[in-house]
């Protein structure tokens, strides 16, 4: 192939290559970039929501300290009242006031919790609410303006009071595939808006100083989540890409051996009309010379005179042969060829085709074997058309056989076909050439170094006139032991419609 196609080529996978890098390079980042996006986004979400219950929490304690504020502005402080405000702001499982000289308002005989030690003077100076830790548990510490002066109050946390009224209030009415969930101190699971079963953690976030120990966070069912959208989007990009490669490099492979099937029809339809030219003018020089020395009258007897004739004869048939050949293979490249089939005999056929060939055989020395079986059936076929490829096997026969020179020619019936057989015992033929020798213009080696002249085409047409007749033509050979070429043709089937 020559050198501008080679760069043409070599061009072509080059941007493929560089195309295939780039695109696997930046899908990856887009997945990368995509992933982190969705992350981002994710987190955003949750911390808003955790931002949320954080505001609520704040919210109903605001709301349950403000009532119970106005309890203790009261002249006496009810155990009744306090009771029913219990009930009334379930987010609080315990509830104990003491006053600033330590002494237990409610629940009435009860000793002060712990925590009354840690609380320190500002606050109750100043009034305000904590949030204390105790182990596990957050308590709400809170300073209230009572009516005999200020007032602690210890309320303790109701986990389900807190699920009920603060977490399934913001929580609860979320729409989408996402589920937000609340984890304990523990990290299990605490409050479930919704069955998780399917779904994957993608992250956690913790609350604010309201809800310290506890973090919320994010359920993604496994098929939904946007990352496995993003994953199954980059998956379905490489295969899509990677379809778009193959079909580049198939287009590439075919289109290369396109043009290497196009040079090398291209250099053997060179050597062709080289080669016919060649076979033309050896018959047409040798016709002349000898029509020449007739016309001069230079031959002194009659006998070499007659041998004169009939070497014009052989070459003009020769040529004719020659014509024939190119003619009949350009019309059957045109498709134009057409062919008169009817049933015949085969041996009368042999014998002139064997005729033809009388003078050479003999000048050459070959021995011939000719075997047709008896009773032979008829043939379908159109004899001119069997006679001409018949021609051009024993004429290969002749040209490629060296030391050894014998011709078989030989018909057999082989089912229902008649098979007729040209063996040679010359040069032989590669096993690697068997399957192409039938090609058109197709010659062993280059016609250069090919001592024996053709034109390439002999063979095809043989295979074309065998497969036109309905039959076949095959070849068994050996290299230096010789080659049976087989032409199949069909017989004539019985009106009985056995097989003949
Ligand atoms: P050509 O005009 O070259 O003989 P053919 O189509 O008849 O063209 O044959 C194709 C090639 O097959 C030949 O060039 C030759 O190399 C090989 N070939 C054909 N017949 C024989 C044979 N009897 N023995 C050895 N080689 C053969």
């Amino acid at each position: 192939m020559s050198r501008a196609r080679l760069l043409t080529f070599g061009a072509v996978v080059a941007a493929t290559v560089v195309l295939a890098v780039l695109g696997y390079v930046s899908l990856r980042q887009w997945q990368a970039s995509a992933e982190l996006l969705f992350r981002e986004q994710s987190r955003d979400m949750v911390i808003m929501a955790a931002e949320k219950v954080e505001m609520a929490m704040l919210k109903a304690e605001e709301e349950c300290l403000s009532s119970l504020q106005a309890l203790l502005m009261e002249p006496t402080l009810r155990p009744e009242a306090l009771e029913e405000w219990r009930r009334k702001n379930p987010i609080f499982a315990s509830v104990t006031l003491v006053d600033h000289q330590g002494r237990v308002l409610y629940p009435p005989g009860t000793s002060p919790p712990a925590l009354v030690r840690e609380i320190p003077e500002g606050l109750w100076d100043r009034g305000g609410r904590r949030h204390l830790l105790v182990g596990d548990e957050v308590v709400l510490a809170a300073v209230i303006p009572g009516s005999d002066g200020p007032v602690l109050a210890v309320l303790g946390r109701s986990v389900e009071g807190v699920k009920r009224d603060v977490l399934a209030k913001t929580l609860g009415g979320l729409e989408g595939p996402s589920v937000l969930v609340v984890l304990d101190a523990q990290g299990d699971l605490l409050y479930v808006p919704r069955p998780i079963d399917q779904a994957t953690r993608v992250l956690t976030v913790a609350f604010g100083e309201a809800l310290p120990t506890w973090r919320v966070a994010l359920y993604q069912p496994q098929g939904l989540s946007a990352r496995g959208d993003v994953r199954r989007q980059a998956m379905l990009f490489t295969a899509a890409f990677a379809l778009l490669l193959v079909v580049i490099a198939l287009g590439l492979v075919a289109t290369y051996r396109l043009l290497r099937h196009e040079t090398e029809m291209a250099r053997l339809k060179s050597d062709f009309v080289a080669n016919v030219s060649h076979d033309l003018k050896t018959p047409l020089s040798l016709i002349r010379m000898f029509g020449e020395t007739l016309e001069l009258g230079r031959v002194p007897d009659e006998a070499t005179r007659r041998e004169y004739y009939s070497v014009i004869t052989r070459e003009s048939e020769r040529l004719t042969r020659l014509i024939d050949n190119v003619l009949d293979f350009s019309r059957i490249e045109g498709g134009g060829q057409r062919y008169d089939i009817g049933a015949h005999p085969v041996e009368p056929l042999i014998h002139e085709v064997l005729d033809a060939f009388r003078y050479p055989l003999a000048q050459r020395g070959f021995k011939l074997d000719v075997a047709v079986a008896p009773d032979l059936p008829e043939a379908l076929m159109d004899p001119e058309a069997i006679k001409q490829a018949l021609a051009n096997l024993v004429d290969n026969a002749l040209k490629y056989s060296t030391e050894r020179r014998r011709l078989g020619l030989s018909a057999r019936r082989e089912g229902t076909w008649v098979v007729i057989e040209v063996a040679d015992e010359g040069i032989g033929i590669p096993a690697g050439e068997l399957g192409r020798i039938f090609e058109k213009f197709y010659r062993i080696g280059r016609s250069e170094t090919q001592d024996t002249r053709g034109s390439g085409v002999g063979l095809a047409l043989v295979k074309h006139i065998a497969e036109a007749h309905g039959g076949r033509a095959s070849v068994e050979s050996r290299p230096g032991q010789g080659s049976r070429f087989s032409l199949y043709l069909p017989i004539v089937p019985s009106p009985l419609g056995g097989e003949g």
